[in-house]
């Protein structure tokens, strides 16, 4: 009996084939648990069956044999990127790849180049160990019944839980990264085939020779879960500090969703034009028109059906990088981790950086779901007893750590510009939307009911200024200083930028910036569920 058990594994299980496939999951382990695929090994075995049922069906010794190539290429390709970018193979860290110069590739291969001889020769002699010590034929009916084992098994995780759930837990990372690879990379193909850098008419009427913008764009932070808008939980107890920082508290976001609100704050579309997103000039044509060297640093993955649009804009940047590269879709990155210190590092880069006129966007992952994952365990601060509360404090963890993080990145500007002191500079803090966190009706997240709830869209926006900047622009400072209660919304931050850096521009309209004197405060908030905000 126990005999013959041994043989079916055998037959099931190849022990070369096995090596082959399970290596590189326990080298992910031994890298970096925490971004590893915990159901590598669980997932792997599952589909090991499968992969051999044409060798025992046909009894062909080529089928074995390709199954064994298709792994080992794909083995060899998770070792490659786990001992040089200890992280596992995703369709986010291929485009980031792709992105990086050949230079700092093949430099960076260089070093890497004897630890990855080290692991990869023993894993060829593995690959021709297995292509010849293919397992006997033995009566396919093992299989058969191994096969409706695994299908069993697939159809009973499926009904225990979501089958997303499934698709992330019970699918080899490689086939979610093969996934897709061929649906959502040619989607962001087409998005950034669709989006080309365009020449716009603008003139820096400013004769400042150095200059710096920042925009920092934040995640699903509301505003009323801050400390700084008087919320009841210490959250920004860094902001809080500063004396530099101009709190703007009356501005609402136009849409209640990532990719429109984005698109809206930095293209010439809003609610009113109704402009479509793709068609619409944006800043990175108005920067780069106007001699800027332009930086895209996003910690929100770039591929995905919600992401596609925006990291379009994003790679037509002069630098573009993005720092979230575990994850194969817009599922997965709610799911892991990616904090967003991983933002700093770059950061400082591009601040280094002997451009003298620069503009950067960061995007942050901010307080996007799952809360728990937006904060590192130091910022596990705030506790719930019940499941409701404790979805609270989660969110208020978030923004606390946001706070550590909008905080950092001042910092970060405000040394620089002490450093350099000629270089006019200055940088805004918002978030794309708000965050209802049982706040109103009982409900949690940003979706559109028929109406949006208030916290939907009430947003913080914080704008720094440089010394140099409030010397050489005081009037300008003024009336900034003066609009902090005025009623905005975010959909024209477009023009306040422009604005703000001193580009003249037919684009530009000055009564809907936010830091001009011609502003109009009267615009009607109606945004867009059609429901004048103000009347609420
Ligand atoms: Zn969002």
């Amino acid at each position: 009996m126990i005999e013959k058990i041994l043989e079916l594994i055998e037959q099931v299980y190849p022990k070369y084939l096995v090596l082959i496939v399970l290596i590189p999951v326990f080298l992910g382990y031994i890298i970096d648990f925490d971004v590893s695929d915990k159901y590598g090994i669980f997932s792997n075995l599952l589909w090991i069956p499968i992969a051999t049922i044409p060798y025992y069906l046909t009894k062909k010794k080529i089928f074995y044999q390709l199954t064994v190539v298709f792994y080992f290429i794909i083995g060899f390709l998770e070792i490659t990127h786990w001992l040089l970018l200890k992280g596992p193979l995703s369709v986010a860290s291929l485009l980031a790849i792709s992105n990086t110069n050949f230079n700092e590739a093949s430099e960076f291969l260089g070093i890497q180049s004897i630890s990855l001889m080290l692991f990869l020769i023993p894993y060829t002699i593995l690959f021709y160990l297995s292509l010849i010590d293919i397992p006997k034929n033995y009566k396919p009916k093992y299989i058969f019944f191994l096969g409706g084992l695994t299908l069993f098994i697939i159809g009973m995780f499926s009904f225990s839980s979501s089958t997303s759930k499934f698709l992330v837990k019970g699918t080899p990372q490689f086939a979610r990264v093969s996934y897709s690879f061929v649906y959502d990379f040619r989607k962001y193909n087409m998005a950034v085939e669709n989006n080309k850098l365009k020449e716009v008419e603008v003139e820096l009427v400013s004769n400042f020779k150095e200059q710096l913008f920042v925009l920092i764009i934040g995640e699903s932070a509301s505003r009323n879960h801050m400390s700084l808008y008087n919320y009841r939980k210490e959250t920004n107890p860094k902001l809080k500090k500063r004396n530099d920082v101009i709190v703007f508290d009356n501005v609402v976001s136009p849409y209640s969703n990532t990719i429109e609100t984005v698109m809206s704050m930095i293209t010439e579309s809003n609610l009113e034009n109704k402009l479509p997103f793709h068609k619409s000039k944006d800043l990175i044509d108005v920067f780069h028109s106007a001699g800027f060297k332009t930086y895209w640093i996003s910690n929100q993955p770039p591929l995905g059906w919600a992401e596609n649009l925006i990291s379009s804009i994003g790679a037509k940047a002069d630098k573009s990088k993005f720092v979230n590269i575990l994850n194969n879709s817009s599922y997965e990155s709610d799911l892991k981790s990616s904090l967003d210190e991983k933002l700093f590092e770059p950061f400082s880069n591009a601040l280094n950086d002997k451009a003298s006129k620069k503009f950067i966007i960061l995007h942050l992952m901010g307080s996007h779901l799952l809360y728990n994952k937006r904060y590192p365990e130091k910022f596990n601060v705030f506790k719930g007893e019940i499941e409701k509360h404790q979805m609270i404090a989660e969110y208020d963890n978030s923004i606390l750590y946001n706070d550590f993080v909008i905080d950092s990145l001042f910092n970060m500007i405000k040394l620089n510009s002490i450093k350099y002191t000629k270089q006019i500079t200055s940088a805004i803090y918002l978030s794309d939307h708000g965050e209802n966190v049982y706040d109103e009706l009982d409900l949690l997240g940003h979706h559109v009911i028929e109406t949006f709830p208030k916290s939907n869209v009430e947003i913080p926006f914080l704008v720094w200024l440089s010394s140099s900047f409030k010397i050489s622009a005081s009037v300008k400072v003024n009336i900034i200083e003066a609009n902090i209660h005025k009623p905005f919304v975010s959909d024209d931050l477009f023009h306040s930028i422009l604005d703000l850096n001193n580009i003249e521009s037919p684009l530009l309209e000055e009564q809907r910036s936010l830091f001009h004197d011609n502003f109009n405060d009267k615009r009607l908030r109606v945004l867009s569920d059609g429901i004048n905000y103000d009347k609420k």
